[in-house]
């Protein structure tokens, strides 16, 4: 039975006869039902399209993948440097034969962890191929549109999936956002990747905290206030947002406070 994917999103389903009615995801007032009407594709009909995954390295030891063309969110996922294998972080809606292999030249998969749903896509499909664990915050539970005894629902602040590398539960953006601490990241000084939970501007001077991205819809100061106490303690010098080079390359614990008193003046004006 095909699993269909969300073309406007790349959410992957579970098994269905026929394609879904709509897509929750793309219904939610966080995203947006394309212009044209719902449309629906699978992976094998990426494959026949000519979709491939390419590898970039986003900052020393931190290898990216992204897809070799425009589909959906556009999102990359990153393979942060496990204990026995790399943390897929975040995640692509598209996998073949050539994507698997160049993830096992770089050390194989020890397991998936994934900010927020928007970038759950094709989540089970590669733990299921790789043989790994998917860990999601609980409080996203009810967007899980692919269900899999793979996934570990975890409910704490922060949860460590290697000495190296923490989840932090920050909220905001989802209920469940989180972002990953990888403590050897920028060199040793600490890298933030944060997905969209914390959006890396274009400027990569700033950072943006919005309930919805494409609808312009901004959070609280409140909740962008408990976001930002939250991360008060890591020690960390270098944001990665959502896409390939949208970083904070340095000072990004600086850049964050200075952010989060922007969003401040302007909200309180
Ligand atoms: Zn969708
Ligand atoms: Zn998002």
């Amino acid at each position: 039975m095909p699993k269909f994917l969300c073309v406007q999103c790349g959410t992957q389903y579970a098994d269905s006869v026929s394609e879904p009615l709509k897509c929750l995801i793309c219904e939610d007032e966080r995203q947006f039902v394309r212009w044209d009407g719902q449309e629906w594709t699978t992976i094998p009909e990426m494959q026949s399209n000519g979709y491939e995954v390419v590898p970039f390295e986003e900052e020393p030891g931190l290898w990216g993948l992204e897809l070799n063309k425009p589909f959906a969110i556009g999102q990359r996922a990153l393979l942060v440097p496990g204990d026995k294998g790399n943390i897929l972080w975040d995640c692509i809606p598209f996998i073949n034969d050539r994507a698997i292999q160049m993830v096992e030249d770089k050390g194989g998969l020890e397991a998936i962890a994934i900010s927020h749903p928007h970038y759950y896509s094709t989540m089970v499909e590669w733990a299921d191929i790789f043989d790994v664990p998917i860990y999601l915050h609980a409080a996203d539970t009810e967007w899980i549109m692919r269900p899999s005894d793979r996934i570990t629902l975890w409910e704490e602040e922060s949860f460590s999936l290697t000495p190296d590398i923490e989840l932090i539960h920050l909220g905001g953006h989802f209920d469940g956002g989180s972002i990953l601490y990888w403590k050897q990241g920028a060199e040793g000084r600490g890298s933030l990747l944060t997905g969209d939970v914390i959006q890396v501007n274009q400027d990569r001077h700033y950072l943006s905290f919005m309930y919805s991205y494409p609808n312009n819809i901004p959070l609280s100061c409140n909740s962008i206030k408990r976001m930002v106490s939250k991360l008060e303690t890591y020690e960390f010098d270098r944001i990665h947002g959502a896409w390939k080079e949208r970083f904070i390359w340095e000072n990004a614990k600086e850049r964050l406070k200075a952010s989060a008193k922007r969003y401040k003046k302007y909200l309180e004006a």
